[in-house]
């Protein structure tokens, strides 16, 4: 069992292409995750038509589980940063992600498992979340931002695709419950690698991709960080240029200077402060260098 949804993948797919990698590698990061998992009891909240259609928010949450356990068995492609080694890594990232989830905007705050690790692969400018709440952050994507805003503007961006469950909903558009229902039941392997397969082709919606970007702001205006953060990824690629020329795959995308626009203009509207936040601990410089 197992679904997972790309998210940044789309982002990262375009890079790739912009860099000259190979389809190959591309194919096998976007396949990874993508199991998909089911069970069906109902708990967790899930309404009549959730238990119907199949994928209740607490089958989201054991989806992401064994998507989690698939990337924690395949560490050449997923090289997940000790929590012990790299623990004050891992304490100014977790207390980013608990202080976004503090709003009173998270559906699932207590539900989902709200689990993060950090992947270390300088080259990958990319961060991902499962269904239920398991977040992964690469160095990559760290190192490249600038500020502690900029992360957790990325950070909410994710949440939001796991708290307004666009992952399962991407899934079951896709691949169809016969087969995600096969997988849940049976596990089959060969039915998780078609799946995995077809995953370099799996993308979020323009209007998923948007609405994580406004709750990204809603989230984020809530707590001390700079409302406006998730659009400093976008301006950057915009400054650097690596944002010239769209591809294909992005077509049905926001373009990134449209969501640059589009989030500056979702925190003029709701009034938040686009401030930097004051660090008192490590600042994100220190915490850029905490890393390998
Ligand atoms: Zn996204």
């Amino acid at each position: 069992m197992a679904l997972i949804f790309l998210d940044f993948c789309s982002i990262y797919l375009f890079l790739c292409v912009m860099k000259g990698l190979n389809l190959k590698r591309i194919v096998a990061f976007c396949g990874v995750g993508l199991l998909l998992s089911c069970g069906g009891d109902g708990e967790g909240g899930g309404t009549l038509f959730e238990n119907l259609t199949g994928l209740t928010p607490a089958n989201d949450v054991e989806l992401g589980k064994q998507v989690d356990d698939q990337i924690l068995s395949d560490p050449e492609q997923f090289p997940i940063l000790s929590k012990t080694e790299y623990a004050s890594s891992y304490t100014y990232l977790n207390a980013m992600m608990n202080d976004i989830l503090e709003s009173d905007d998270i559906v699932y705050r207590e539900l989902f498992a709200w689990d993060l690790k950090i992947i270390e692969d300088d080259a990958t400018l990319n961060a991902f979340a499962t269904p239920g709440g398991y977040i992964y952050v690469y160095t990559g994507l760290i190192k490249f931002l600038e500020n502690a805003d900029d992360l957790a503007g990325v950070m909410g961006h994710e949440i939001a695709h796991a708290d307004q469950r666009h992952s399962s909903d991407q899934m079951k558009q896709r691949f169809g419950l016969s087969l995600l229902s096969g997988i849940l039941l049976g596990g089959q392997s060969d039915q998780v690698a078609q799946i995995a397969n077809g995953l370099a082709s799996l993308s979020f919606s323009r209007g998923d991709e948007s609405e994580a970007d406004e709750f990204s702001v809603i989230y984020l205006g809530d707590s001390d960080y700079a409302c406006n953060g998730a659009a400093a990824f976008f301006q950057k690629l915009l400054d650097e240029g690596q944002a010239g020329s769209t591809p294909a795959f992005l077509s049905t995308h926001p373009s990134p200077d449209n969501r640059v626009e589009d989030i500056n203009a979702k925190a003029e509207t709701d009034g938040c402060s686009t401030e930097f936040i004051l660090e008192t601990g490590m600042t994100y410089e220190e915490f850029k260098a905490s890393l390998p």
